[in-house]
Formats: structure tokens, C-alpha cells, sequence
């Protein structure tokens, strides 16, 4: 290695946010054996980790700078699930080797997305190994306004934001089970490489929703957590979900010549990182409002009621609460990385 390790962290880890005296969350950034937080007065800090394995979560030769951002991306989402605002993360890295211009791009999109949401890069390990990145991040929220996933009531509406099914349909691509145009493989690709944590919604959802949860395993997965953690049941309309906004441009023109292709993607897809949550029925107008201000669509696609001792915890309907029959051929189980 031409750099050592304190050198490459010098030089590529070291981030102006986290100097002394620039983000008040932050009283003491990296170099000692602690960094030192300060949430604002009466909030409390969440703390969520995401792990990022070469060959399980991307491949190894993906673009550095897509995972760099993919990486606090995938983090910052778990804050704006529960509503919280960015503070802060660490870094733990393994690295085969040092490549520098593998940092220097990997540190880029990193830091772009740590300055666009005002999170400091705080501290982390770094040593050599097959290609890993773990991040921790820190966020802060009042403690009474968390978006927790045990909060959903019977009754209330069920909402996912933006679109759905785009990744998972880039991923089919990239495996050589579908071919997509090269414009839509660029714009699918942009979903699964590229996600937009939804921290603006998170924060505007707090006092509005009752439960929220990012979309990371999959619409029906990530529900069946909501529910479980809830002990409730849902009614997911379909035909609603496939008349919403919530089906991502490309998966929309699967639909007319896929359809069960399509549903797997919506349905299971995975990596949408778009929030799914749960809010009483008063709360539409201002769920409307919300969506508006932030340029988002807030699609309603279901309903949360009492669970049942039989049948399943998500039933799929028709607008007339009918069962919804999918065509045969839709994947349905939510990734899990021991099944
Ligand atoms: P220690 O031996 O106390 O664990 P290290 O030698 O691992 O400390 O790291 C030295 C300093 O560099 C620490 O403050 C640590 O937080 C920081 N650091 C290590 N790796 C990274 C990284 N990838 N990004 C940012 N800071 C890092
Ligand atoms: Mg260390």
C-alpha cells in the first residue's frame, strides 16, 4: 500500500463538516477516540447501521461513486422512517487495496450526499479486507413524534411514496431476465444505484402519521413488519396501487406485456427506499398538503384493519374488497438474506 491508513483518512475522510465549531449537533469530529454529539435540547438520538457487502448487496465493480452515495443513502433512509433529522455517521470500510482514485470517487459520493443533508462524517475504522462498507448514522427527533413501526391502527389509511418497482426491475436487467430500452435501463438503474432518502417526508410526516417504514426488502415485506410490530391486518387495493403514481414509469410499460413481472416488482421488489406509512383518515388533507410542498406523490393504497385469528396479515383487494387474484408467475417473498 503506497498510503497508509491514517493518510488515506486524512485525506479522503476528513470532512469539513465535521470541523470544530461548523455543525451544532457535532462537539468533536474524528481523530480521537470518541467523536462527541450533541442532540438539540429535548430531542433524542436515533441510531441506525446498514451494511453493504460486495457481491450480496452490489456488484464489485459497481461505479465507486454510486456506492458511495448507495451507502449513507440506504442509512439516511432508515432516519426518515422514523422521522428523525441527520446529524451525523460513521464509516467502517475494509478495502482489498488502496486505490486512490477508487476513494477519492467513493469518498465523493459519500461526502455529496453527507452535504446535502447536513450530515457529518464523524469517525469510523478503516482496515484491509474484502470490499465492506458499515455505516452508523445518528439522527435526532423529539422522542414523542418517532415513527415507530408498532404504531399503526386499525382504521387508518396506508400511503407509499413516490414510486415503487424501478430497482428491482434494473436488477432483473443487470441478471439478463428481462431486456429493457437503453433509456429505461438508465433511468432503472439511476432507482437501484442512486436512491433518494426521503428525509423531508420523514420530518413532515412526524405529528401526521401514525407508523412509517422505508422501503428497502419490498412493499409486502415491509409491511408485513408494520403489521406484525402493530398487531393489525391491511388491505392492500391493488387496482389502486396500479392506477397510483406509485408504479415507477418503467414497470408501468412492463405491466401491459409482464404484468405478473410487473407485480413481482411493485409487490417484492426491494430497494425502492421510498416510505410506506400509516395515517388516520383526518389526516388526508394534510398528507395532500404535504405532498404537494415536497413535489412527491403520497399514493393511498389500502387500509389498516384489526387483525384476525385466520388468514393472512396483508389481504390483497379489489376497490370492492373483493380478494384480488395475481396472475400466476409473481415472486412474492421478501429478500431475506438466510432463506
Ligand atoms: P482507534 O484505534 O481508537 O479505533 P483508529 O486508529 O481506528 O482509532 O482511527 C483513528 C481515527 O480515525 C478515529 O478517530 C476514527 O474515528 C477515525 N477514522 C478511522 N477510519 C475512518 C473513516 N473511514 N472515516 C472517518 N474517520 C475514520
Ligand atoms: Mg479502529
Amino acid at each position: 500500500m503506497a498510503l497508509g491508513e491514517f493518510d488515506l483518512i486524512r485525506r479522503y475522510f476528513q470532512h469539513p463538516l465535521a470541523q470544530p465549531g461548523v455543525h451544532a449537533g457535532v462537539r468533536l469530529g474524528n481523530g480521537d477516540d470518541c467523536a462527541l454529539l450533541q442532540p438539540s435540547p429535548g430531542q433524542v438520538l436515533a441510531v441506525s447501521t446498514d451494511m453493504l457487502v460486495a457481491g450480496r448487496h452490489f456488484f464489485p465493480d459497481v461505479a465507486p461513486r454510486a456506492l458511495g452515495h448507495k451507502a449513507l443513502a440506504v442509512n439516511l433512509s432508515d432516519l426518515a422512517a422514523m422521522g428523525a433529522r441527520p446529524l451525523a455517521f460513521a464509516l467502517a470500510l475494509a478495502l482489498p487495496q488502496i486505490d486512490e482514485p477508487w476513494v477519492q470517487e467513493f469518498a465523493a459520493g459519500l461526502l455529496a450526499l453527507a452535504d446535502a443533508h447536513g450530515c457529518a462524517l464523524v469517525g469510523g475504522d478503516t482496515c484491509a479486507g474484502p470490499l465492506n462498507v458499515c455505516i452508523t448514522v445518528f439522527g435526532e427527533l423529539p422522542p414523542a413524534l418517532a415513527l415507530r413501526r408498532d404504531a399503526a391502527l386499525a382504521g387508518d389509511d396506508l400511503y407509499v411514496s413516490g414510486s415503487l418497482g424501478q430497482a428491482r426491475l434494473a436488477l432483473e436487467a443487470l441478471r439478463g431476465r428481462w431486456r429493457l430500452p437503453e433509456a429505461a435501463l438508465v433511468r432503472c438503474r439511476q432507482r437501484l444505484e442512486r436512491p433518494e432518502p426521503r428525509l423531508a417526508l420523514g420530518q413532515g410526516l412526524r405529528g401526521l402519521a401514525h407508523a412509517a417504514i422505508d422501503l428497502s426488502d419490498g412493499l409486502l415485506a415491509d409491511l408485513g413488519h408494520v403489521l406484525r410490530a402493530s398487531g393489525v391486518a391491511a388491505q392492500l387495493d391493488v387496482p389502486a396501487l396500479l392506477a397510483s403514481p406509485a408504479v415507477g414509469p418503467d414497470v408501468r410499460a412492463l405491466a401491459l406485456v409482464q404484468p405478473a413481472l410487473a407485480l413481482t416488482c411493485l409487490l417484492a421488489g426491494g430497494d425502492d427506499y421510498e416510505l410506506l406509512c400509516t395515517a388516520p383518515v383526518a389526516a388526508r388533507p394534510a398528507l395532500e398538503r404535504l405532498g404537494r410542498e415536497l413535489g412527491l406523490e403520497l399514493s393511498r393504497i389500502g387500509r389498516i384493519v384489526a387483525a384476525s385469528d385466520a388468514g393472512p396479515q396483508c389481504s390483497l383487494v379489489d376497490a370492492r374488497l373483493q380478494p384480488y387474484a395475481l396472475p400466476p408467475g409473481v415472486e412474492l417473498q421478501g429478500f431475506d438474506h438466510f432463506a
